[in-house]
């Protein structure tokens, strides 16, 4: 009910390819290999950023690429990397893989970074395979695939200022009155009977979330009904506006209530008690609530605390109320917090191999880096294809399908790449 929720894909840029080339220089007949690397593909890095306080602008802009690494050129010129591509998001974003379910990161202090998704390597230029026995290499690497992954964000939507005042007071008229929030509005009791959540966004650009607490009435401390969902979700606001009806029409005592709701927030917790409290006088456009507010000031002001009169119907007084509140907000801010050492998660590597069968007989051989390495090999190039089949028996790959039960001429296939498999000498 709480939780704002949304699928982003993101794609970390490729990296460049490597160049394979000779330098061709007056009087040198044959000059050396000179193909640069291709640079490594920008990552996409989550970061969060005090400005977002739910993650509605997932909602329009879903899919995230970071740009690519350049190709490596001739002259042992390498290709420029991708730069990374920063994704902001709201304090307390919770990022899962949305395939497997895995958290990836909790983000929750500002400025801390998640890599989601990590740019790939660049591929090497034939300059770098230059060793005793190959003095002129004629393949290079192609640049390794950015990765690519959808993921869950989440984000329980924590209210900064709550309202709190008994029922018919006028919250849910005060909410939709500063935000876009819809709650239901009646003269009678118990109309909302769920908090609303909504973002107040003031003249200078500032915002921050508003919730209207319901329910908060005698008895909730002790559980019963709603009371203890909603007194939770009041406990993680740092502010609180303390609606009073004025006008006193509905029968109650605006003094009385204050009291009695304070008690209650007493009850329920020590620090609940001691939140800040902002009184709003509401409904001042009524003759009765003009002539208590004089009453309501004078009392107030004897207890040191702020009273501002409102009239939710017309509107006039509540930016005052909201810009006070974002004050205090900041002044809550300010004080210290223990941060932890900010956190940066990066995709695991993954080392395996595992072999299996296709419907059509095929041995599967599947596996980040062995697919990996397919990618970036250039198979028209008799180079690159021997540099493979190097590493294909490093990795022991063959022995692994032997005792899978593979016969000569059998299938294999890795990602794209199928080829007959043969047996050596
Ligand atoms: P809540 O229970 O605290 O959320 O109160 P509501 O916002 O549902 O308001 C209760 C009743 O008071 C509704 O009939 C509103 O139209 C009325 N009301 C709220 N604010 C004002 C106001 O400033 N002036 C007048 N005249 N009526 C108001
Ligand atoms: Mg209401």
């Amino acid at each position: 009910m709480f939780i704002d929720r949304a699928k982003i894909q993101v794609k970390a840029g490729d990296g460049g390819n490597g160049m394979s080339s000779f330098r061709r220089e007056k009087f040198v007949p044959k000059g050396g290999p000179s193909g640069g690397d291709g640079g490594r593909g920008g990552d996409v890095v989550l970061i969060v950023d005090n400005n977002y306080n739910t993650l509605i602008d997932f909602r329009y802009k879903r899919k995230f690429v970071a740009p690519t690494g350049v190709h490596g050129q001739s002259k042992n010129m390498h290709g420029k990397a991708g730069e990374h591509l920063f994704v902001p998001v709201p304090p307390g974003t919770l990022v899962k893989d949305a395939e497997s379910g895995e958290i990836l990161a909790d983000l929750t202090e500002v400025g801390q970074q998640a890599v989601v998704a990590k740019g790939g390597r660049g591929g090497r230029g034939n300059a770098r395979f230059v060793n005793s026995m190959q003095r002129a290499p004629q393949f290079a690497e192609k640049g390794e695939p950015g990765a690519e992954r959808q993921l869950f964000l989440e984000l329980k939507l924590l209210a900064d200022v709550g309202l709190v005042g008994y029922p018919s007071v006028g919250k849910s008229s005060i909410i939709s009155k500063v935000s876009a929030a819809k709650p239901e509005i009646a003269s009678y009791h118990f109309t909302t009977l769920t908090p609303v959540l909504g973002v107040v966004r003031l003249d200078d650009g500032c915002s921050f979330v508003l919730a209207d607490i319901p329910g908060l009435i005698e008895g909730a401390h002790s559980g019963a009904g709603l009371g203890h969902d909603f007194l939770r979700h009041v406990e993680r606001t740092k502010i609180m506006i303390h609606v009073l009806d004025a006008s006193g029409l509905e029968g109650r005592d605006p003094l009385e209530d204050f009291y009695a709701i304070n008690k209650e927030l007493a009850l329920y917790s020590d620090k609940l008690a001691k939140r800040q409290q902002i009184i709003v006088a509401n409904k001042l456009d009524l003759p009765e609530a003009q002539e208590n507010y004089l009453r309501l000031q004078a009392h107030f002001a004897k207890e040191g605390y702020e009273i501002y009169p409102v009239s939710a119907a017309t509107g006039e007084g509540l930016q005052q109320v909201m810009q006070r509140a974002w004050q205090l907000l900041q002044a809550y801010r300010e004080e210290p917090e223990v941060v932890d050492e900010v956190k940066v998660y990066e995709a695991k590597e993954e080392i395996l191999f595992t072999i299996s069968r296709a419907d059509d007989g095929a041995f599967v051989v599947s596996g980040k880096d062995i697919e990996r390495l397919v990618a970036m090999t250039n198979f028209d190039n008799e180079d690159g294809l021997r540099r493979f089949q190097r590493i294909w028996r490093n990795l022991e790959i063959e022995e692994a399908l032997q005792e899978k039960g593979i016969q000569e001429g059998d299938t294999v296939r890795i990602r794209d790449m199928e080829f007959e498999y043969r047996q050596h000498g």
